[in-house]
């Protein structure tokens, strides 16, 4: 009888504790540039931007990359401090690099330096899950979440879905309650044809009845109203042509130096000694971009502070590109009419936020966020600490939550 008792107490106090412990499934949509929801053709995104919150953009950190921001939106931090300071990169003391399409170098936890919050939240006794997300796959288990899974580009969206509502079902002990997925379509297709072209609508609406499914496959488990569903982009995408390309290599004759960075923004390393030569000479030919040294760029960039960037910094003016020789050539064979990558704080380069659920506030419309305060957001959602050495600021998205 005694026993009885106790077992029966013990699982009502189970019950009430998964009771107490919130859902939230952030979801990306890759290049979702923040104007694409005022187009009239996303009813089940207007939906949720309409009962729960709804920010007027998302801001990305500097530079607007894939996987700088997805790594800053989990962490809180400006890629300076988190590590990821391009999509491919070097260390320079080593010759090692870095590179967004190579999985031994993507799963190597030593280039992350912030935690994200699936770390967080497990050491918290959170168990947490990815369908995919950029950091996400690293090979040292205690900074996974304890369900991932391996990136795959041609991953029917539909089955990444399916994946996730399969998770939900799970038994509580096991079931994640923190959730991040991850679609490119928007980035592609706005890479290749544009954000004001026929296919990028074609493609928000892909995305739209994607939602339209997940909703319905939330509510077949009756998950729709317990979940926080929070809806992001990394970055947003600007019209670019084969007009405006300067060729940086044709001003540098005669140096030797190293290239970083993407054709929005460049990095220059040149030889120790002819540091201040090659700067003076980008300063006179500046036109359609701008040069700095790493020490004396803007600090609203927050792109100086990580001993990998190079001593040059140059941002392209919004739709110009930059490239040196080999860029050149490749950027003058393939066929591309979206970029990103330039000043976070032009428009083009935003994102969004969107989101509706039991702990979000309802029709509520904001300003522009940043999207570094979206960890601490995250944190305060499930009442744990953030890490004390974030740049994100609770007080600068808060109002979000009920
Ligand atoms: P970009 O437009 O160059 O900034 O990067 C977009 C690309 O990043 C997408 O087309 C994806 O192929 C790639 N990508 C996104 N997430 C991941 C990931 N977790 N692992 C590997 N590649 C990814
Ligand atoms: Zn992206
Ligand atoms: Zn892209």
């Amino acid at each position: 009888m005694k026993k009885n008792i106790f077992i029966i107490l013990f699982l009502l106090s189970s019950i009430s504790f998964s009771q107490t412990i919130p859902y939230v499934i952030l979801i990306s949509f890759d290049g979702f540039r923040w104007d694409y929801l005022n187009r009239g053709i996303t009813p089940n995104l207007d939906q949720i931007k309409n009962e729960g919150v709804n920010a007027l953009s998302l801001r990305p950190s500097f530079p607007s990359k894939t996987f700088p921001n997805h790594y800053s939106i989990v962490t809180g931090m400006y890629p300076e401090n988190h590590g990821i300071i391009a999509n491919n990169f070097v260390n320079p003391f080593t010759n090692e690099v870095y590179k967004l399409g190579d999985t031994i170098s993507v799963r190597d936890s030593k280039w992350y330096l912030g935690e994200a919050f699936w770390e967080t939240a497990e050491r918290n006794g959170i168990k947490t899950a990815s369908y995919f997300w950029p950091g996400s796959e690293v090979k040292t288990d205690h900074r996974r979440p304890s369900i991932y899974e391996k990136y795959e580009h041609n991953r029917p969206y539909k089955s990444r879905i399916d994946g996730v509502v399969k998770w939900l079902k799970l038994p509580e002990k096991k079931r994640p309650h923190f959730i991040s997925m991850y679609f490119h379509d928007t980035d592609s297709y706005g890479h290749k044809y544009g954000p004001n072209s026929p296919e990028i609508n074609q493609s928000i609406q892909r995305l739209d009845s994607l939602i339209g499914y997940f909703k319905i496959e939330l509510d077949k488990i009756n998950f729709l109203d317990s979940v926080n569903i929070l809806i992001v982009s990394d970055h947003g995408m600007t019209e670019i042509n084969t007009n405006r390309i300067i060729n940086i290599e044709n001003i540098l004759c005669g140096y030797n130096v190293k290239f970083g960075g993407e054709k929005p923004f460049m990095t220059i390393e040149p030889e120790k000694n002819e540091i201040d030569e090659v700067y003076e000479l980008l300063k006179q030919n500046e036109n359609h971009y701008k040069v700095y040294k790493k020490s004396e760029l803007p600090e609203r960039f927050h792109y100086s502070n990580h001993p990998f960037i190079y001593s040059l910094i140059l941002i392209a003016e919004n739709g110009w590109s930059l490239v040196n020789d080999s860029s050149f050539e490749k950027m003058n064979n393939s066929y591309s009419k979206g970029n990103h990558g330039y000043d976070n704080n032009h428009t083009d380069m935003h994102g969004i936020l969107i989101g509706k659920g039991p702990n979000l506030k309802s029709n509520f419309k904001t300003g522009t966020v940043w999207n570094i305060d979206i960890y601490p957001l995250l944190c305060k959602i499930f009442n744990i600490s953030p890490r004390s050495n974030i740049d994100g600021k609770l007080e600068r998205i808060e109002f979000l939550l009920k």
